[in-house]
């Protein structure tokens, strides 16, 4: 027996009893009378993001401009957006999360917080060496040695060995030996040289400090231009920021230092990355992976590179940054960054072991 739409009375049973059991709305999804984007907010994704450039926005509106996709986004550190994420769980609005450093990324993998990416767009444009199953690099950074060239021969200090020289005893400034950027470098050792050697040389560039490791790089090399120490170790983008800036004691810090390309006789400078990927949790999944892939598209490649003076990850995307042209082109190590990243434990447990604070 039918009523005048075509149901059976078993059937009109069923649905009611499905009413109100799945509330009206999912209900009605349930039947495909109403669809679930309609119940959904309008196009958009969030984004939590450890970059806080100005030019970055412009690059989000233009995504949005594309795609109709509206950008929320939330800018905090590294450290605190991962807490948040945690904290935050099944409940976080977050889709794409984009980190600096490979230790981070590699750490927020570990955590559970990303999700297979799942992109051929993205296994296409980014080399392998560059990404893993749930997480990509965007930009590459190198981490570079920066002199005195009055109290330090550039061929003095060809690499990172050359910190732990005994003739370089007061001259070495550093940052944390805690920070990402250092257990990378730590991590890019471990698996060259093993346990035993990284020890050593940590301790004897601790041997080396002129004080104990405080502040950031940019503060390493400032360091050195004002005379405390001679030899420092940052990441390519911050000596390049300073390159760039139209302060005069900036200026100053550049024109009083030298940076050296390390390891050039060897495998190479080691190389890190900046970049992200999709929130295991992430309520617009297709939406974010859209956005990576912009990220990592050809004609956004070198304007989201140049926001933090780094290099592009896409072959064939030269870098459109005026600092970086000067300081030339060098060698970089090819190991994979997932490959250091994951020794970041062991060299946390070295940089306690050493006193690197
Ligand atoms: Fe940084």
């Amino acid at each position: 027996m039918t009523d005048s739409k075509g149901f059976s009375q078993a059937t009109r049973r069923h649905f009611l009893a499905g009413a109100a059991s799945l509330g009206l709305t999912s209900f009605l999804i349930f039947l495909g009378l109403a669809s679930p984007l309609a119940t959904a907010k309008a196009k958009e994704l969030t984004l939590y993001t450890a970059r806080h450039y100005s030019s970055d926005d412009a690059l989000y509106a233009e995504f949005t401009r594309k795609t109709g996709i509206k950008v929320n986004v939330v800018s905090a550190g590294d450290q605190p957006l991962i807490e948040r994420l945690k904290s935050e769980g099944p409940a976080s609005p977050a889709d794409v999360l984009l980190l600096a450093d490979a230790a981070r990324l590699w750490a927020a993998d570990q955590e559970g917080l990303f999700q297979p990416l799942g992109s051929n767009a993205l296994e296409k444009a980014i080399p392998s060496d560059l990404r893993t199953t749930n997480w990509v690099g965007l930009t590459t950074r190198a981490r570079v040695l920066v002199i005195d060239p009055k109290r330090v021969k550039a061929s003095d200090v060809q690499g990172y060995s050359d910190l732990a020289r005994p003739e370089m005893k007061g001259l070495v400034c550093t940052r944390s030996g805690s920070h990402p950027y250092m257990l990378s470098l730590f991590g890019a050792m471990l698996v060259k040289d093993g346990p035993e050697k990284t020890e050593q040389w940590m301790r004897a560039v601790v041997a080396n400090l002129a004080r104990p490791p405080k502040g950031g790089d940019t503060d390493q090399i400032r360091a050195v231009a004002s005379g405390e120490c001679a030899l420092a170790v940052s990441n390519s983008y911050y000596y390049a920021r300073l390159m760039r800036s139209s302060k005069p004691a900036d200026q100053e810090t550049v024109s009083k230092t030298q940076l050296i390309w390390p390891n050039q006789a060897m495998a190479g400078t080691h190389v890190n990355v900046s970049g992200g990927g999709i929130v295991r949790t992430a309520p617009n999944v297709t939406h974010a992976r859209a956005f990576l892939e912009f990220l990592a598209s050809k004609d956004i490649q070198a304007a989201f590179a140049e926001g933090n003076n780094e290099w592009p990850v896409v072959k064939d995307v030269a870098a459109n940054n005026p600092a970086l042209e000067k300081l030339g082109k060098f060698k970089a190590d090819p190991m994979p960054v997932a490959q250091f990243a994951a020794q970041q434990r062991r060299a946390q447990q070295l940089v306690d072991k050493v006193g690197w604070k």
